[in-house]
C-alpha cells in the first residue's frame, strides 16, 4: 500500500512548474504567458494531412525509429538549410516530443556515478532524468542579464567522471543563443575525451536580430559525440502532437533506440505523416524568425516605458523580465500573486536553479496571438503603474 514514507526516487521533485502555472492560470481565468505553447491555430493544411494520414491507414504503430518518409524529409531539410548530411535510417529517431528525446538521451548515456555538466537556469527535464540514471549533476550557474557561458568554470568542473554536457541553445528560459565561439570552445573541450553532448535545440528556428543558431551537427568534433534533440511541435505550433526527434551518430543512435523502444516505442503515426508532408514546404520554417521577432518586439516596445526591465531575448519564444523595480517579493510568490490578482501568469525563473538565491526574474512566453499579447501587455503596464 502507498504510504507517505514511500521511498521516492525523486524526493526533491514536485509537479512541474508548467503544469502548476497552467492550472493556476485556468483556475483564476488568467492570461497564460507561463507554459510555452502557442495559442494561435496551426496551419489548416496540417489538419488535412493528419486526416489524410488516417484515411490512408496510418493508424497503427509506426516503425520504432519513426515514419521513414518523415526521417527522409527531415534529413533533406537539414541538408537544404545547413549542408549537413544526416542518415535518415541510422541517425534520426522520432520521439514522443523533445521531452522523451532528452530523457532517453540522458538514460542512454549516463551510468550510476557519472557526472553531468549542465547550465543553470536549466530546463526542468534534465535533472530528474540525471537522478533516475544515478548520475551526479554538476551545475554551472549563468548570471543575468547576459547569461554568458563561463568557460573557465566549465573547464574546472571537468574530471574523469564527467560523461555528459547538456547544452541548450536557444536557451530555455533565458533565450541565450550560443555563439560560434561557444561551440568551438565546447568542441575543443570534448576533443579526445570520453565525453558526450546532449544538445537541446528545440528553438533552432527561433533566433532574432544578428543571432544565428549554431547546431552541434555542424561541428565535426561535436557531431560524432552529440545527441541533438529537436521538436516539430515547436516548429509547427503543435506542441500537443508530441513529435520530437534525436539525431546522433549510428552507434549512439543504436543505443538510444534500445531505450526509446521500451519507453514509448514510437510516436503517433498520423501526426508523423502530416509533418512529413509539411517538411516538403520550406516557406513555413523560413518565416519563423520574422513571425516571432514581430511578437517579441511588440512585447518589448509595449513595456519599454514601464518599471519592468528586459534585455531583448536572442532566441526561443521566451522573454525574461526583471521585476526588481516593482516588487521585493520572491519570484515564485510574485508570479502567483500576479496570476491571482492581476490575471496574468508567468514562470518564476528560480525554479530553473537548484540554489535558492535566484534573481527577481519572470519568464513570459510571447508565442501568443496578437489579441492575447495586447491584453497581456496592457496588464503589465497596469501592474507597473499600480504596484
Ligand atoms: N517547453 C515548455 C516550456 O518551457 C513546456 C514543456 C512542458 O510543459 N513539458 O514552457
Amino acid at each position: 500500500m502507498y504510504t507517505s514514507t514511500f521511498p521516492s526516487k525523486l524526493p526533491s521533485i514536485g509537479t512541474t512548474i508548467f503544469s502548476r502555472m497552467s492550472a493556476l492560470a485556468q483556475q483564476h481565468g488568467a492570461i497564460n504567458l507561463a507554459q510555452g505553447f502557442p495559442d494561435f491555430p496551426l496551419h489548416p493544411s496540417l489538419m488535412d494531412w493528419v486526416t489524410e494520414g488516417m484515411q490512408k491507414g496510418y493508424n497503427q504503430y509506426s516503425p520504432m525509429p519513426g515514419f521513414l518518409p518523415l526521417r527522409e524529409a527531415h534529413a533533406a531539410d537539414i541538408h537544404r538549410r545547413t549542408g549537413t548530411i544526416v542518415c535518415p535510417s541510422e541517425e534520426i529517431t522520432i520521439t514522443c516530443g523533445a521531452t522523451e528525446a532528452c530523457f532517453t538521451a540522458i538514460t542512454t548515456i549516463v551510468q550510476p556515478g557519472d557526472e553531468v555538466i549542465l547550465f543553470e537556469p536549466a530546463f526542468d527535464v534534465y535533472l530528474p532524468a540525471i537522478y533516475l540514471a544515478g548520475g551526479i549533476p554538476k551545475s554551472i550557474r549563468l548570471e543575468a542579464p547576459d547569461f554568458d557561458i563561463p568557460w573557465d568554470k566549465v573547464k574546472a568542473a571537468l574530471n574523469d567522471s564527467t560523461k555528459l554536457i547538456i547544452v541548450n541553445t536557444p536557451h530555455n528560459p533565458t533565450g541565450k543563443v550560443w555563439q560560434h565561439s561557444d561551440m568551438i570552445a565546447l568542441e575543443k573541450l570534448v576533443e579526445d575525451q570520453e565525453l558526450y553532448v546532449l544538445s537541446d535545440e528545440v528553438y533552432e528556428h527561433i533566433v532574432f536580430d544578428e543571432h544565428q543558431h549554431h547546431s552541434a551537427l555542424e561541428y565535426p568534433g561535436l557531431r560524432e559525440k552529440s545527441l541533438v534533440v529537436g521538436s516539430f511541435g515547436k516548429t509547427y505550433h503543435v506542441t500537443g502532437w508530441r513529435i520530437g526527434y534525436c539525431i546522433a551518430p549510428p552507434l549512439l543512435t543504436k543505443e538510444f533506440r534500445k531505450v526509446h523502444q521500451y519507453t514509448t516505442f514510437a510516436a503517433a503515426s498520423p501526426f508523423q505523416y502530416a509533418i512529413a508532408k509539411a517538411l516538403l514546404e520550406t516557406s513555413h520554417m523560413d518565416g519563423l524568425r520574422s513571425f516571432f521577432e514581430a511578437k517579441r518586439n511588440f512585447f518589448l516596445d509595449s513595456i519599454k516605458s514601464t518599471r519592468w526591465m528586459a534585455k531583448p531575448t536572442q532566441g526561443s519564444y521566451f522573454q525574461i523580465v526583471s521585476f526588481e523595480n516593482i516588487s521585493s517579493l520572491k519570484d515564485v510568490e510574485f508570479s502567483e500573486y500576479l496570476t491571482k490578482e492581476f490575471k496574468l501568469a508567468s514562470i518564476p525563473v528560480s525554479v530553473f536553479y537548484q540554489q535558492e538565491n535566484a534573481p527577481s526574474l519572470l519568464r513570459f512566453c510571447f508565442a501568443k496571438s496578437d489579441d492575447t499579447l495586447e491584453k497581456a501587455v496592457r496588464l503589465l503596464c497596469h501592474i507597473s503603474a499600480s504596484l
